[in-house]
Order: C-alpha cells, then sequence, then structure tokens
C-alpha cells in the first residue's frame, strides 16, 4: 500500500519479489504520476508476479492477502477505512521499518530522531564511524531500504535509521510488539508534522517510542544535553554545530574514541546532497540546489554570513510566479549575482549593477570565477525550481558540482 511518486517503496518492493512473494501493490496516485516509480519494478509485472492497483484501493486486496505492508507515510493508519478491513479480516499488517528491524540485532541499531536535524545527525554519525574505521550503514528515512543490503550486515556493524515519527509509530505498541533501537539519539522536539498526528500530543508519544522500549543496559542521547563545542566542519551554521556535538558524543561513546577524535572525523563532512552541500574541502564553493524558494535561499546566505561581499549568488529558474524582490535586494550587499534561468532576465533587471544575467549554469559558473577573489565564496541557491532548465533539483546540482571540477581541472 502506497509506492509513492518517489518510489519509497521502491526497495522493500523489490526485496519482497526477491522473497518469491506474490504482490499487488496499490497506490491512490495514477497510472502517470508512478511511472517513474515504477520502472524498475516492470519486468516483475511481466513474469506475473507483480500486479497494480493505481488510481484506487480495493478492499478485497486487503482482505484476501496474507500480508499488508503499508507505506509508513499513509496519513492515520490508526483509522484508514483499508487498513481496518485487513485487521477485521485477520490480516497481519506491517511496513518496511519493521521488517528491518525484526531482522537486525536491536543493540547494533543507533535510532535518530528529532524535529530538525535528524537527516543531518545521522548523516554525521555514519560519516565519522566510518572515517574511524569502525563498520557502519545508513538507512530507515534517508538513502532507500537496507532490506537489500540485509546479508552484507555482520555482527561488527553499526547500523545507523534515521526515524521520521510516523515510522515510529509503526514501531510503537499500537501497531505490534513495541521496538526502540539500543542507542536512541533525540535532536530536538518541537511540534510538527500534525497533518498525519492529528494532536501535538500523538506526535510527541509516536517520537518517544525511540526509548519507550529500551532495557537496562541502552543508550539514550538528546541534543539538550549535549554540551556545546567548538568543532571544526566545512559546512556552515550554529544548527550543524548542535548536531556535530551531538554525533561526536554517540561516535566517542559507541566507537571508543575520545570526544575529539570523533569530532575531528567530522572535519570533512559535506553536508547532504544539495542542501547547502560544501562541494570543496576548503568549504568555498555551496551546493544549494534544493533551495526553490527566494526564503531559503535568504537563509543560506545568512549561514554564509557574517557579511555579506564575500559571496558570489547564483539565483533564478524556472518562473514559479513568486516575487524574487527578496533575492534581487541582496545584490548590492553580495561580491556578485549571477542569474540564470527564466526568472534570469527580471531578477537582473530588478537587482542593479552588482548582477549579471547569465542564462545558463555554465556561463554563471565562469563569470563568478572570473570575479572571485581569494576568501571568496561561490553559492548556488536558486531560489526557484529547476524545471525551465533540469529534471529536477538533483540534475542542477550535479551539473554544477560538475562545472566546479572541470573550474578547477
Ligand atoms: P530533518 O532530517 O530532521 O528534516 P535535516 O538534517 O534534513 O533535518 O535538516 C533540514 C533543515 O533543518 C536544515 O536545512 C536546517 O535549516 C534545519 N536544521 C538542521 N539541524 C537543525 C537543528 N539541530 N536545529 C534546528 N534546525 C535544524
Amino acid at each position: 500500500m502506497g509506492l509513492g511518486r518517489f518510489g519509497g517503496g521502491q526497495g522493500v518492493t523489490q526485496w519482497l519479489l526477491k522473497q518469491g512473494c506474490q504482490i499487488c501493490l496499490t497506490d491512490l496516485a495514477s497510472d502517470s504520476q508512478l511511472q517513474d516509480a515504477m520502472k524498475p519494478l516492470l519486468p516483475a509485472c511481466g513474469t506475473g508476479q507483480l500486479r497494480t492497483v493505481f488510481g484506487r484501493h480495493d478492499e478485497s486486496d486487503f482482505q484476501n492477502t496474507d500480508l499488508v505492508l503499508a507505506n509508513p507515510a499513509v496519513p492515520t493508519p490508526w483509522n484508514n477505512p483499508y487498513l481496518m478491513a485487513a485487521r477485521e479480516a485477520g490480516v497481519p499488517i506491517t511496513t518496511e521499518i519493521r521488517l528491518l528491524t525484526e531482522r537486525l540485532d536491536r543493540n547494533r541499531v543507533i535510532g535518530v530522531t528529532g524535529t530538525n536535524g535528524k537527516s543531518t545527525t545521522a548523516s554525521m554519525i555514519h560519516h565519522a564511524m566510518r572515517a574511524l574505521g569502525i563498520p557502519c550503514l545508513l538507512g530507515g528515512n534517508i538513502g532507500g531500504s537496507l532490506l537489500p543490503r540485509i546479508n552484507e550486515i555482520d555482527r561488527e556493524h553499526w547500523i545507523v535509521l534515521e526515524l521520521s515519527s510516523a515510522m515510529l509509530w509503526w514501531l510503537g505498541d499500537e501497531a505490534g510488539e513495541g521496538w526502540s533501537p539500543g542507542t536512541a539519539v533525540t535532536t530536538n522536539i518541537a511540534p510538527n508534522h500534525l497533518d498525519w498526528h492529528e494532536t501535538e500530543t500523538h506526535y510527541r508519544r509516536c517520537k518517544q517510542n525511540i526509548t519507550r522500549f529500551q532495557s537496562t543496559g541502552d543508550t539514550n542521547f538528546t541534543g539538550a544535553e549535549v554540551p556545546d563545542q567548538d568543532i571544526s566542519l566545512i559546512i556552515p551554521g550554529r544548527h550543524n554545530q548542535a548536531n556535530a556535538a551531538l554525533a561526536s558524543q554517540v561516535v566517542a561513546e559507541l566507537g571508543g574514541v575520545t570526544l575529539p577524535n570523533a569530532a575531528q572525523a567530522l572535519h570533512d563532512f559535506p553536508g547532504l546532497p544539495h542542501r547547502l552541500q560544501a562541494v570543496d574541502l576548503q568549504g568555498r564553493i555551496f551546493n544549494d540546489s534544493k533551495a526553490t524558494t527566494p526564503e531559503a535561499t535568504l537563509l543560506a546566505v545568512e549561514a554564509l554570513g557574517p557579511g555579506r561581499n564575500h559571496i558570489h549568488l547564483i539565483a533564478g529558474g524556472y518562473d514559479k510566479g513568486v516575487s524574487l524582490l527578496q533575492i534581487a535586494g541582496l545584490a548590492a550587499d553580495l561580491g556578485g549575482l549571477y542569474t540564470i534561468g527564466s526568472t534570469g532576465p527580471a531578477l537582473n533587471e530588478a537587482a542593479g549593477d552588482r548582477s549579471r544575467n547569465c542564462g545558463t549554469l555554465e556561463v554563471a559558473v565562469k563569470s563568478a570565477f572570473e570575479s572571485m577573489k581569494e576568501g571568496d565564496v561561490l553559492l548556488l541557491s536558486p531560489g526557484c525550481a529547476s524545471w525551465d532548465q533540469f529534471p529536477h533539483f538533483e540534475a542542477r546540482g550535479e551539473a554544477f558540482m560538475s562545472l566546479i571540477h572541470d573550474q578547477q581541472g
């Protein structure tokens, strides 16, 4: 139930096919919306092992089956009529994260949750562990399902799982036997995802499932209890200092290294792909292609401060009809603004003489390199979607990084 337009259910479907399961894949989205996500699964349709019901759900598919596997993003699963029909028919219900945790030694699992900073903190723990030569895999709400890699996991491995609040509901005792990881890490908790949880109490209760089923000897780390450190990072921002302080505490304790050694292992952590990602080790070039709104661009510029005249910003893209005046207003203080895409000409016009309309990313990177001085920073943070020139923001970010590598020879 729920392949997801971005293919969230692909990994588990492929794993179940490999186990020899006969599968009915059903999703409320239409055939055309699911076309891309279905591509890797099409061979199984050809063999008859996989059948699809898209654009609707059929109650009988939930009743006449050995197991229902729901995508954790399905809203309010506790009162979903199709899941209720399965329950009434005595059909067990599970989800990918439960199938995974049932196959892992919970003492080797580091579960990471929180309202903000989950992906960054989980990735930092994984990065530092590997830098220290400690076998470690990253999964959960990040980077696809680990189920297809289950046979690679041995007793030496640490498994870092980013756990969303919805996944934690599925791991709680309302959905079966309660499960918590041997090591729980919570970055911070503030009201969020009230569309899924309906109330703040429900949200908090789900987040607390990360420790609720722990036993003696298990560990629990929270962002609030970790002392500030001054950690040398190439990615900017106070929030990343907080994430790094928490990650290094976890790595020091579990990896048996000193806190400074754990923190040192983060010195080249590049950040998450396309999210203010450091493209070079000197922290001079950042790929923030994910920034598709002017607000996100403003935050990126602020994070690279204090001051702005060392920042060369590449912005512009697909025209969603949103005002870009906030970005134009930055131009006077920047080292330079290089505009691209459909919104480029108007943005350039509004920004004045510190701006150049470059049209393409290629010209923008070239012009910026010509103007940059020692110590200056180049930032791709378009404030617009990418669809006028690229299939998606990831392709735009990849193109940027490849242009940078060409420039640097
Ligand atoms: P999540 O996985 O929880 O969504 P990410 O690590 O992907 O979080 O970060 C998403 C955004 O959340 C960042 O771009 C930043 O703006 C903000 N953020 C990250 N870490 C923190 C933190 N520790 N406290 C507050 N905000 C944060």
